[in-house]
């Protein structure tokens, strides 16, 4: 498939530059899809940033282009793009898609959106996939996150890893619940975040989410020494949604919620 197929200008790669063509080469891409366009450094910009460092290649799809409904061509969309692409920059993200639709759009029309994250997925075949956790309380994560599992379905074989991370939710204790030491990358998140000037002017989002992640961090049972651990983020195991296809998501998240015991004989720190 060619850049044509996607859409010349939503394409957009970050210093240094990469092609679409290397980006969908490299056998171990990581591709985040966020439903505003700054979903994936508030819920995923430790990561992003430790893959960076371990030369692991991260992309973003934006499915919204954050413009209010109704104005798809907006300066606010220009304004997030660039805030966008500067809050990449900070974590070393390579490139990113920058769909045109709006959260009504996700809502009403999703047979528009759904075949374009397909097309991308199709297209750059993600080694790993991160979406947005079921039990998120924003509606157009949740129907992002119902839309790319329909998509990654239609493919014809999808990543090796699935995970979703959190934004307007905690995640609860799990078994499938993994846990990243992002200690050494938290402050490069926080500018990362920070770089999302129209967005944290309303919400200190740098704080609220450092916050959990300092949470986690403290209470997480399944870290081998918290005391080192200053900042963590939590990823959610959905791999069990691409092997099973008829698992419903609400039946998945049930599932999910199950709570790990740990091993027999081990005993959790109070
Ligand atoms: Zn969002």
């Amino acid at each position: 498939m060619t850049e044509m197929c996607i859409g010349e200008d939503w394409f957009e790669s970050v210093d240094p530059p990469w092609t679409l063509k290397r980006l969908a080469s490299h056998r171990h891409l990581h591709l985040i899809i966020a439903p505003h366009p700054d979903d994936d450094v508030i819920g995923a910009g430790g990561m992003m940033a430790l893959l960076a460092r371990s030369r692991r290649p991260v992309a973003v799809v934006y499915v919204t282009s954050g413009a209010p409904a109704g104005r798809k061509c907006s300066g606010v969309a220009r304004i997030r793009r660039m805030e966008a692409v500067k809050a990449l920059r900070a974590v070393q993200g390579r490139a990113a898609f920058f769909l045109p639709f709006t959260s009504r759009d996700v809502r009403e029309k999703p047979a528009c959106v759904q075949p374009v994250l397909a097309r991308i997925i199709s297209c750059v075949r993600p080694h790993a996939l991160y979406l947005p956790c079921p039990f998120e309380q924003h509606e157009t994560h949740r129907t992002v996150t119902c839309m790319t599992i329909d998509a990654l379905r239609r493919c014809t074989s999808g990543p090796c890893e699935l995970w979703g991370y959190t934004v307007w939710s905690a995640l609860p204790s799990s078994r499938l619940v993994r846990i990243v030491d992002i200690t050494r990358a938290a402050q490069l998140k926080r500018a990362a975040i920070r770089q999302h000037k129209s967005q944290t002017a309303l919400k200190d989002y740098a704080g609220a989410i450092l916050g959990l992640n300092r949470y986690a961090a403290v209470f997480s049972s399944m870290l081998p020494d918290r005391k080192e651990v200053r900042y963590a983020e939590q990823f959610l195991d959905m791999r069990m949604l691409l092997k099973n296809r008829r698992l419903s998501i609400a039946r998945f998240a049930a599932q999910a919620l199950v709570r790990d015991r740990g091993p027999a004989g081990v005993k959790q720190r109070p």
